[in-house]
């Protein structure tokens, strides 16, 4: 190691720095940062470890977040963190187009075979969401030959431009940005709670194939099998098999977006095995490697295969390090059962989301699937007027004790949970513990 590496490294272990403050961090990031990048804290971190996050003043925080759903299996996993060491000695990247290489291959292999559907299946990787998701749009409209896309009112997909475009929520995510790519039409998501069905979904779904679009021209319907940022919103089954079928009428591709669901976050390793519904192509991407970016489509061979040689990549896509991640990912679930884990963990937070619910009727749906939880939160005992001001309350009120929350929703009611399924109970309960403490002090 150079005297400069050296120094550089000492840097970076914080022992020639001088302790900076979560206030200062904010003045500076203030000066340095653009302003469309907001924060949900200011709570500058300075090392994680599992479920806990210590911040730049060394505070201690239990982390219900994830990164936003990355870390099924916890901050710096050791099994993951190995790998990507070891991934480092060899090679950090020389661009699978230019020079391929093994990991990218064996995940796919890995993935192929898990994927719902038996197979043949082929995979694709790529760097964040959004990226998987324009690329399963690439595939469909090249295996289709058809332009139009159907998405739901209150789906995330990320926010590229085609992403955007098939995002359902305007404000924050979309306002002032258009216009998006042309042909992209929504259909309410059924919402129990809100009082849309699934019935009405479908309805309105022949209304856009009456009304906007004939269904020859569409390459794909798009869908969350459970709404991440839109408010943990589970598809119901029968409806996501309807979906299909209409799908399978119509020579209409059905892409899973399981970015956010996917990875064991629902208790089996893809969302959409819970309903027993094949999709044509999957998206991946947060979980699958533990915090190192990665992305992937997973798909039908004939499908994924549509796309000409060239037409598909990208300089980073499918990163060494990224690979290396996932697959060390994969053993974890194996090794330390984490499917069996997220339904267990799933159970156990739903109950005690429902005790609070029974205590304070501020909180009106407790939902999800296996440790994909949420509660919603309105005002008074009618369930009828969505409360973002007091998820926002709880937010703040939560990480002043400790807790890094996340709300989420159309509404910005919801509150969920994407604590790491590796997790002990104990923390789990600590967390909880904290939530029901400032739900005392909010809502008394
Ligand atoms: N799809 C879903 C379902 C997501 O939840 C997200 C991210 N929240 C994305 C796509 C976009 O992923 P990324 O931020 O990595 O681009």
């Amino acid at each position: 190691m150079t005297a400069q590496h050296q120094r550089a490294s000492k840097q970076n272990m914080g022992l020639n720095k001088q302790m900076s403050t979560n206030s200062d961090l904010l003045a500076r990031r203030d000066q340095a940062v653009a302003r469309g990048v907001a924060n949900m804290h200011n709570i500058y971190a300075e090392r994680a470890e599992n479920a806990e996050v210590w911040d730049v003043e060394g505070n201690r925080f239990i982390d219900f977040a994830g990164g936003i759903g990355v870390l099924n299996t916890g901050h710096r996993h050791p099994k993951v963190m190995a790998a990507v060491q070891e991934q480092m000695e060899r090679y950090t990247h020389t661009c699978f187009q230019v020079m391929p290489y093994e990991p990218y291959v064996e995940l796919a292999e890995r993935l192929n075979k898990l994927a719902p559907g038996g197979g043949p299946n082929k995979t694709l990787f790529l760097t964040t969401g959004a990226e998987a998701v324009e690329n399963a749009v690439k595939i469909a409209r090249a295996h289709t030959g058809r332009s139009a896309l159907i998405a739901f009112n209150g789906g995330y997909h990320g926010r590229t431009m085609m992403t955007l475009g098939l995002t359902g929520k305007v404000l924050p995510y979309k306002a002032g940005f258009g216009p998006f790519p042309a042909e992209i039409f929504h259909v309410p998501f059924p919402t129990d709670v809100h009082g849309i069905t699934a019935e009405q979904s479908l309805a309105a779904l022949q209304n856009i194939f009456k009304f906007d679009v004939e269904p020859a021209r569409v390459a794909a319907i798009i869908i969350e099998p459970v709404q991440g940022e839109g408010g943990f919103y589970v598809a119901p089954f029968d409806f996501l098999r309807k979906l299909r079928s209409l799908c399978d009428e119509h020579g209409i591709l059905l892409i899973a977006d399981e970015v956010q669901a996917g990875a064991g976050r629902t208790g089996k390793f893809f969302a959409m095995e819970h309903s027993g519904v094949v999709p044509d192509l999957t998206t991946l991407a947060k979980s699958i490697a533990g915090g190192i970016p990665i992305s992937a489509v997973v798909g039908r061979a004939e499908v994924m295969d549509s796309v000409a040689p060239g037409g598909l990549g990208g300089t980073y896509a499918g990163s060494p390090l990224g690979c290396a991640a996932a697959l060390a990912v994969l053993d974890v679930f194996e090794e330390e059962g984490i499917l069996q884990r997220s339904m267990k963990m799933g159970e156990h937070l739903q109950g005690r989301l429902r005790a609070m619910a029974e205590r304070w009727d501020c909180i009106g749906d407790v939902r999800g699937l296996g440790a994909m939880v949420a509660m919603e939160l309105f005002k008074g005992g009618e369930h009828r007027i969505p409360d973002p001001e007091l998820a926002k309350q709880l937010v703040a009120a939560a990480a002043q004790r400790g807790l890094i929350l996340l709300s989420c929703g159309v509404f910005g009611n919801t509150i969920r949970v994407l604590v790491p399924l590796t997790a002990s109970d104990a923390l789990v309960d600590e967390g909880i513990d904290i939530m029901e403490a400032c739900l005392g002090d909010l809502a008394g």
